[in-house]
């Protein structure tokens, strides 16, 4: 006979059981408890609650979903409810984790660093180094011989935010894609995130508001503030963090071997800031730290003038080093915006040797050509290449914007632009643009390569050149794979 009362009991015994981490015994206590519980009643909702949890203790998600499922059919207790939706919603949140990894796990198969991990820096190639000298100040070199298709750096940028007009597609928090799981912040329409984890972030906080006029370096200002204050817990122990920080280093200096090491966060924070920096286009950008920091309560004046200080430095800092995101090979605006601590000491030139392709939420930085031990590694800012612009254009623009005048190799002896350059190989197959599969890509970029390799003897040429541009799309392509 069904007993609501025989199944309390053995529904009690089950929670013991469960609470001790027996779970076979809570197991078989819930479906006794099952077995009497009269039919939709209450009780048997508990049951199903109950056999829920065991599933999603143990991992076995698909279960803890099943019986959520029966549980909700007879639960008319609100509280209950609202427990086991939220059971429900950590359920799934686990279950769209391990989804994204595995799709991780396919494209960082193929993104992974070519060389030894750094001793301190796990995300860059041990054979790396930070030099200085007079015309570069801080750049980056090989201490190893490098060949093309190397991967040398792996770096998640430090403080991102993203485009405004591309809320809708990744996580506002970590700028990861997860396209098929966002879900929205239940407050403001400008945030989507990927997982409770960024939902909760205290950075969020902050900036939860539906403005529409926010412009891409001050929401970058901002989260580069309160992303700051979050890590150190305020205001007070971010002003303790600074005034700690007795010497200009860079993120080399630190050790961040020991991925658990709380201060790993605060030495980001550290490493960002002893970054160059310089004046901002205009004076008006000053007055956007203003409006950054209108929620936090100022206490004192040493507090004001400690954050005018900060804002100041980040500011000139994002100045000279943001780097944009780039999902798109075609793409001309940046779609989102990038503070790094290593990849900041990357020099420009022209005609560069290391290419930065955007996978997820990392900036993959890959050797374009062979590079020797002992030579410095150079990127290209802005998409100004010789390919692309005349020397008189590059100049120009260097010039103005960086303040620098670019004496690159192409720029030296003035190489003509792709079409001019001069073919050394009859033979050679223009490549397809086309291509079935990423697989296939993959294959096609090693041969890209090994051509590249084989043939940088007669550098510059058109050959090369065009190679390299079609590697530019074929990284993409395998980096940047959607869904579907
Ligand atoms: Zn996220
Ligand atoms: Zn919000
Ligand atoms: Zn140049």
């Amino acid at each position: 006979m069904k007993s609501n009362k025989i199944a309390e009991s053995f529904n009690l015994k089950a929670s013991e059981c469960l609470a001790a981490g027996k779970y076979t015994e809570a197991l078989e206590n819930y479906n006794q408890s099952l077995r009497f519980a009269v039919n939709k009643s209450q009780m048997l909702s508990d049951a199903y609650a109950g056999r829920s949890k065991i599933y999603y203790e143990v991992n076995q998600l698909e279960n803890c979903l099943k019986n959520i499922k029966k549980s909700l059919q007879t639960c008319i207790n609100d509280e209950k409810c609202r427990k086991i939706e939220s059971l429900r919603e950590k359920c799934l949140d686990q279950i769209n984790l391990s989804t994204s990894e595995k799709k991780e796990n396919v494209t960082s198969e193929f993104f992974k660093l070519s060389h030894p991990q750094h001793k301190r820096v796990p995300f860059i190639a041990g054979c790396l180094e930070v030099r200085e000298n007079d015309v570069y100040g801080r750049y980056i070199a090989t201490t190893s011989d490098l060949k093309p298709g190397d991967i040398v750096v792996i770096e998640e940028p430090f403080y991102k935010v993203l485009d405004p007009k591309r809320r809708h597609t990744r996580c506002a928090i970590c700028l990861k894609q997860n396209m098929l799981n966002l879900f929205p912040c239940v407050k403001c329409s400008n945030a989507m995130f990927c997982s409770r984890v960024c939902s909760e972030s205290v950075v969020h906080r902050y900036e939860c508001n539906d403005s529409k006029d926010d412009s891409f370096d001050k929401l970058l200002l901002q989260r580069m503030f309160y992303q700051a204050i979050e890590i150190t817990g305020s205001l007070e122990e971010l002003q303790k963090l600074m005034n700690r920080q007795t010497s200009s280093k860079t993120i080399l200096d630190f050790d961040f071997s020991d991925p658990k090491n709380s201060m790993n966060d605060k030495n980001r924070i550290l490493a960002t800031t002893s970054l160059a920096e310089r004046e901002p286009w205009s004076a008006e950008a000053y007055a956007k730290y203003e409006s950054v920091t209108q929620q936090l309560q100022i206490e004192t004046e040493d507090e004001r003038k400690f954050l005018q200080n900060y804002l100041v430095r980040c500011l000139k800092s994002m100045t000279v080093n943001f780097f944009h995101f780039f999902w798109s090979p075609t793409k001309i605006e940046g779609q989102g915006l990038a503070l790094c601590s290593l990849a900041a000491y990357f020099a420009h030139s022209c005609d560069p040797n290391v290419e930065k392709i955007d996978v997820d939420n990392k900036f993959v930085f890959i050797t374009k050509k062979p590079i020797k031990a002992g030579e410095q590694l150079f990127m290209n800012y802005d998409r100004f290449s010789f390919l692309t612009h005349t020397l008189k254009d590059r100049q120009d623009y260097f010039n103005k914007i960086y303040t620098f005048q670019c004496a690159c190799n192409a720029c030296k002896d003035d190489y003509p632009m792709l079409n001019k350059l001069p073919r050394i190989d009859e033979k050679f197959i223009e490549p397809e643009t086309k291509f079935e599969s990423i697989a296939v890509a993959k294959l096609q970029y090693q041969k890209n390569c090994d051509y590249i390799s084989a043939n940088m003897d007669r550098y510059p040429c058109y050959e090369i050149c065009l190679l390299m541009i079609q590697n530019y799309r074929l990284l993409h392509a395998i980096g940047n794979k959607l869904p579907f």
